[in-house]
């Protein structure tokens, strides 16, 4: 094993900040919450579910869908009918949250997760992901698509069925409009592509844990979570928009494996938060922008929260307790069948 990770920062490109690396204190006495995710038994249609097929919601009810299915969020964050400020001025600025939010549920089982699908129906996701990509980005009230999935009740999950949302507005999340400037530097300085030149590091390095022809999975040397992975595309490209319908079956088969060696990693479905990280749609160049996808388990231990605390929400830096390199090695060592599979 390579020697702890200590005292050592380390400067994260995508979002140009350093991460502080204390893996001595990963294994320090913890005497606070535990929280083993349960694995309790989940009914394939619950009638109390807003999600499952034929079920009311706030506003009408959904289809008796068989496939992947996505409607519009029936309280969007951003609307079409945002009202023109009322207050605000050059110091307190303030601007109308326009565009709308969906919802998109991978499957009509309540009791499924992205493990759990078959290799059409995680290319369908990524297919409807990629066509909701298009058709919201091209409004003139959106200029970013943002596409997350909440897992699990540690990260604030209401609702177990499968499902993620898009979020498509006014905004460019606060990530994408950093990594927008951390590509157009790099293009700048180096005459490279950012995304190409962390790919090549990764690809090099010890820390992959899964690999197909277009996409490369690892526990990123810059890693801010225990269990961060980064889903990298082999081909420079800035959207799901870019990708070929070769290239959105393989999307959907790398996050189906990214997911199965998290559940197998403690035999435990593993909660986490799922971002697609892609160019804004605001009809700006952004060929430079590096598209990836990063997922951010909260657990460092099957029973330890990592908490955001003082240097992290006080002081708006993360500091990570562990080593990439062996992390990179935990996942890489489960197998990529699902536990529960016969
Ligand atoms: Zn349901």
């Amino acid at each position: 094993m390579p020697p702890p990770v200590v005292w050592q920062q380390r400067w994260h490109p995508f979002r140009e900040e350093w991460v502080l690396f204390t893996s001595h204190r990963g294994g320090r006495p913890w005497i606070g919450d535990t929280h083993k995710p349960a694995e309790q038994a989940v009914p394939s249609y619950d009638p109390t579910c807003a999600l499952c097929p034929g079920n009311a919601r706030l506003k009408g009810a959904n289809p008796r869908y068989t496939g992947v299915f996505g409607f519009t969020n029936d309280l969007p964050c951003f609307s079409t009918d945002a009202p023109p400020p009322e207050t605000g001025d050059d110091f307190y600025r303030t601007r109308p949250a326009t565009g709308t939010a969906e919802v998109i549920c991978y499957s009509p089982d309540h009791a499924k997760t992205f493990v759990d699908l078959t290799d059409d129906e995680c290319r369908a996701v990524v297919d409807l992901w990629a066509a909701r990509t298009v058709a919201l980005g091209a409004r003139p009230d959106v200029d970013h698509v943002l596409i997350f999935e909440n897992k699990g009740s540690l990260v604030g999950t209401s609702n177990p069925h499968p499902h993620c949302q898009v979020y498509a507005g006014n905004l460019v999340y606060g990530f994408t409009a950093r990594e927008v400037e951390s590509g157009r530097r790099h293009f700048e300085r180096t005459g490279r592509l950012l995304g190409q030149d962390v790919l090549a590091r990764e690809a090099a390095g010890p820390r992959v844990i899964a690999e197909n022809a277009d996409w490369l999975a690892c526990v990123p040397w810059f890693a801010r979570y225990a269990y961060e992975v980064l889903v990298l595309p082999k081909r420079a490209v800035s959207s799901l928009a870019d990708l070929t319908p070769p290239e959105r079956a393989s999307l959907g088969l790398m996050v189906r494996e990214v997911a199965t060696r998290y559940d197998n990693l403690w035999r435990l479905p593993m909660p986490y938060v799922m971002a697609v990280h892609q160019a804004p749609s605001d009809g700006k160049d952004h060929s430079s922008y590096p598209f990836h996808l990063e997922f951010h388990p909260p657990l460092r231990k099957p029973d330890t929260m990592k908490y955001l605390a003082g240097p992290e929400i006080g002081g708006g830096s993360m500091t990570n307790e562990s080593d990439p390199e062996a992390k990179a090695a935990e996942l890489r060592a489960v197998s990529s069948v699902h536990y529960r599979r016969p």
